[in-house]
């Protein structure tokens, strides 16, 4: 049974029906926390992380809620996101750090995101994917039942992709013009960046920013927040508001742009670990997702799963147990194997569950210093369909050599300073970037091809 406890909602003053106290809220940020920090991995630049505290604290403080503590943090993702989940924890990705243009960008998301904090939105759609049960992995489809064998993060992957309704978001982008109007920014510059993940999204297809994931019309955003930052300019008598471009420039001279190698990554369909050295084929058509703790890959309709990770235990008599115990599994059989000269076992075991029997075909590799699991899983019924899949994947997992792909290096944002006035585009032909990368690097720059630029401007560029 569910209790529901009224509390009176910080923005609206109005009393909502919320689900979780704020001491449950408080406790769900702390758990959630290490969660993602886990999934993603922190990515370390002081000055940036400075930076992103010094304006988080001066906005929590002039919020309609500065009683609880609030943290923000940069997380070592290429996705193009900023989220917020509740009890006060705020993440922006380098891949939106990489992409804002100046301070005020910033500081528009960053007012967005405590804006969700400040009226709860996190607290009610958390409340209500508890009650939906929902608890799928980022990007996979996967049958429920198979849900289970995501490693650990899927709960802070969960509320990741949470989508907040439309309503939600028209008072985050109300919220994120006040609050960043009132520390001294100009907010037109947030609508500005809606424009830059709109073409980010036409151009890549990549996942949808939170900010875009529930509004049909961003136009209509992009004009609603314009007016919006007039009439709290107003409001506010501000004047001298800043933007902040050269000194937001200069702070991510140097951020990582993309993927970084040294985390491991897919080149046609192989799967490269530069750090530590291994190399295994992904199946042919399958999705995948990359992170510290595990990659995953999925059968594009969900029926089939294969996971590895680093193993529990010491032998791999030892690493078979603790999963069969920490999976609840029941082995059906198991063998001593080789792959590729390094010692191995190999098993299959069996879930029972009221839907059915899952089967799961488990590669342990010996290998280095660790023991690697590689997991498949699906059902008994879909097992002798899926086991060549499987086992094509695991005795390929092998030491990679490959001198190339070892010293990958991840490219970089370079900031530039333009020599002649000129435009765009001639200007970073002008800095040898490449005529198939241009409207990509215009994007970055948050500005057209043919954009006229000015002797000493400083523009984006990337190179290792
Ligand atoms: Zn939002």
């Amino acid at each position: 049974m569910l209790f529901n406890s009224c509390s009176t909602n910080p923005v609206t003053g109005k009393k909502d029906v919320i689900l979780m106290s704020e001491g449950q809220e408080l406790a769900m940020g702390q758990q959630a926390d290490p969660q993602i920090v886990a999934q993603f991995g922190m990515y370390d630049n002081p000055a940036i992380q400075r930076f992103i505290d010094e304006k988080g604290q001066k906005m929590a403080a002039i919020s309609h809620r500065s009683n609880i503590k609030y943290d923000f943090k940069v997380l070592d993702s290429p996705v193009i996101n900023a989220f917020a989940v509740p009890g006060g924890y705020v993440y922006f990705t380098r891949g939106i750090m990489a992409h804002f243009n100046n301070e005020a960008q910033f500081a528009g998301v960053l007012g967005h995101e405590i804006g969700h904090i400040a009226a709860r939105h996190s607290a009610q759609q958390q409340s209500k994917s508890i009650l939906a049960q929902v608890g799928l992995i980022a990007g996979m489809v996967i049958a429920p039942e198979l849900a289970q064998f995501g490693d650990l993060a899927s709960q802070g992957l969960g509320l990741l992709f949470l989508k907040f309704g439309r309503d939600d978001e028209r008072e985050s982008d109300q919220l994120g013009v006040e609050y960043s109007t009132k520390i001294g920014y100009d907010a037109n510059q947030m609508a500005d960046f809606f424009l830059t993940l709109q073409r980010k999204q036409e151009e890549s297809g990549q996942s949808i920013p939170e900010f875009l994931s529930t509004h049909p019309d961003p136009g209509n955003r992009y004009t609603t927040v314009h007016q919006l930052a007039e009439q709290w300019q107003k409001k506010t008598n501000a004047t001298n508001l800043e933007v902040g471009r050269n000194s937001y420039l200069r702070m991510i001279d140097g951020i990582v742009y993309g993927e970084d190698p040294k985390q491991g990554f897919v080149e046609n369909q192989i799967f490269y670990h530069p750090e530590l050295k291994f190399q295994f084929p992904i199946p042919q058509g399958w999705k995948y997702l990359n992170s510290p703790q595990a990659f995953q890959m999925a059968e594009p309709n969900g029926k089939a799963i294969m996971n590895l990770t680093l193993a529990p235990g010491t032998s791999l008599e030892d690493a078979a147990r603790k999963t069969l115990e920490g999976y609840k599994l029941t082995a059906v059989e198991s063998k001593n194997v080789t792959v590729n000269g390094n010692n191995a076992l190999a098993m299959v075991a069996d879930q029972q569950q009221e839907q059915g029997t899952i089967r799961t075909l488990t590669y342990f590799i010996q290998y280095g210093n660790n023991i690697y699991s590689v997991m498949g899983i699906t059902t008994a019924n879909d097992f002798n369909n899926y086991f060549n899949t499987f086992s094509g994947t695991m005795t390929n997992f092998k030491a990679l050599t490959d001198q190339s792909k070892i010293n990958k290096k991840p490219e970089r944002v370079r900031i530039k300073t333009v020599a002649n006035a000129t435009t765009l585009s001639q200007a970073l032909q002008s800095f040898g970037m490449p005529s198939n990368r241009l409207e990509e690097l215009a994007v970055l720059n948050g500005m057209q091809l043919n954009d006229r630029v000015d002797k000493g401007m400083l523009i984006k560029v990337v190179a290792e």
